[in-house]
């Protein structure tokens, strides 16, 4: 990989948030960027008016932030109307866009003809055979043009960082739509203009791209734009090895953020090591997964996600929390009161942030105590041994109150667990204890909580 500065885009159509399948590209072109030196540009695709929304491109901001995942320029196709409009002309005068009438009903009859002969559904450039008397005569019946983009009949060749060699040729591709009946360029036109105005050096993105990259790498050469690097990532599937499903895409990350109160370090490690040849780990420092990052990592088939995976990580890098890196969260989560002592006891029994919350009101109520026994419940108080608690202290107590009961088992810690916690199941008693106190204990074994 060469030293000099390399630059990435991410470049979102804000019609949609981001979730764990499409921000990956999100992570991976970030990582290359970093790793590289490398500047990182945040494009928003917003050239469809109508399904672009507002919303969308502020929450797609706002979760890259909480990601880390800064960016060091910003652009908006929106704003780049007269720059398109431009370089149409250029491509226009130079023969290389031209008009074609056809309805999408036409367009959709060519290709199930085609198709049912089992040839491959190319469009057939029936346009570039228009006389202008034709062409004149369907602007009269109010048929407004869409322009396509004439292809070369070339071989097509780039090394694909992921891919290796990738070839196309020219003739087997259709000549791709660059603007529509209304006038307005489409994403092709839009993402080839902006990657050579802004200085892309390195496209990365899904392989669902690479026929969409043949055809814009002709499209850089007409338009007189260096040729990028590109690399094309083999998707994510899910567990059952199918397309990128539903659920997957609907694990949103300001779900993952607002209600699985996920630490960002997870989604970033997983997903930056997710589909490579690393092991995926919990990895706490972003500089790590940084310096770890390598085009030849990364395998050529799909990667199945496993959300599984994603909260394994989490509670990882929970357990390895220290209390000053959490308690802004915390005082956020509205457990401002929760202190060191109590995040250092509870944290190796946490799998997510938010069983904390049944932990704290447990150990300090509201908490109705369920006494079946009140004989049973009563002597285990007298048994409670003097204060200071520790660790050690339930061991001491539960031994003094299976001796002078003669219970076990479940007999001996369910009414006990029922009395402190009100529950029969829940946070772990031993370390529960001295989070409780023993007055507070004694209350609820009394059953005056
Ligand atoms: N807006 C396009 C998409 O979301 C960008 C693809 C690209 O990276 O060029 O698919």
């Amino acid at each position: 990989m060469t030293q000099t500065p390399i630059k990435t885009r991410f470049a979102p159509s804000p019609t949609g948030k981001l979730h764990v399948g499409n921000v990956r590209t999100a992570v991976i072109t970030w990582l290359a960027a970093r790793k590289f030196g490398g500047s990182y540009l945040l494009r928003l695709d917003d050239t469809d008016v109508e399904r672009s929304k507002e919303e969308y491109a502020v929450s797609i901001q706002r979760d890259l932030k909480w990601l880390g995942l800064e960016w060091d320029e910003f652009a908006r196709q929106q704003d780049r109307r007269e720059r398109y409009d431009e370089l149409i002309q250029k491509l226009k005068e130079d023969g290389r866009l031209y008009a074609c009438y056809e309805t999408p009903e036409e367009l959709s009859l060519k290709r199930k003809s085609l198709l049912s002969r089992g040839l491959p559904p190319i469009y057939d450039r029936a346009a570039l055979e228009l006389t202008e008397a034709q062409k004149a005569q369907y602007e009269k019946e109010g048929r407004k043009p869409h322009w396509r983009f004439l292809l070369k009949a070339e071989l097509i060749e780039w090394q694909d960082l992921v891919r290796g060699d990738v070839k196309f040729h020219g003739k087997d591709l259709a000549d791709p739509v660059l603007i529509r009946e209304d006038g307005s360029p489409l994403y092709h036109l839009c993402s080839v203009i902006d990657d050579m105005d802004f200085g892309v050096t390195h496209i990365i993105r899904g392989e669902d791209h690479v026929t969409n990259t043949a055809t814009h790498l002709q499209m850089f050469e007409a338009l007189g734009g260096t040729l990028p690097t590109c690399a094309h990532l083999a998707l994510i599937s899910d567990a059952e090895g199918g397309k990128l499903s539903k659920r997957l895409g609907s694990l949103g990350i300001e779900t993952l953020r607002e209600e699985e109160k996920l630490d960002p370090m997870a989604i970033l490690s997983y997903l930056a090591l997710l589909g490579t040849s690393l092991p995926i780990e919990a990895v706490k420092d972003r500089q790590n997964l940084i310096d770890s990052f390598d085009f030849s990592h990364f395998s050529r088939s799909s990667a199945k996600f496993d959300a599984e995976e994603l909260y394994r990580l989490n509670t990882k890098l929970l357990h390895e929390t220290s209390f000053s890196e959490i308690s802004g969260k915390l005082a956020d989560m509205g457990l401002g009161n929760i202190d060191e002592t109590f995040w250092l006891a509870v944290r190796p029994n946490l799998v997510k942030l938010e069983d904390l919350r049944e932990w704290w009101r447990v150990a300090n109520g509201p908490v109705t105590p369920e006494i079946d026994d009140a004989e049973f419940a009563s002597t285990a108080a007298e048994l409670l041994p003097p204060a200071p608690w520790d660790g050690e202290t339930w061991n001491v107590w539960i031994a003094a109150v299976k001796e002078r009961t003669g219970r076990k088992g479940k007999e001996l810690f369910m009414p006990i667990r029922k009395a402190l916690t009100g529950m029969e199941h829940g946070p772990e008693l031993p370390v529960l204890l001295p989070l409780i106190g023993r007055d507070e204990t004694a209350a609820r074994l009394k059953k005056r909580a």
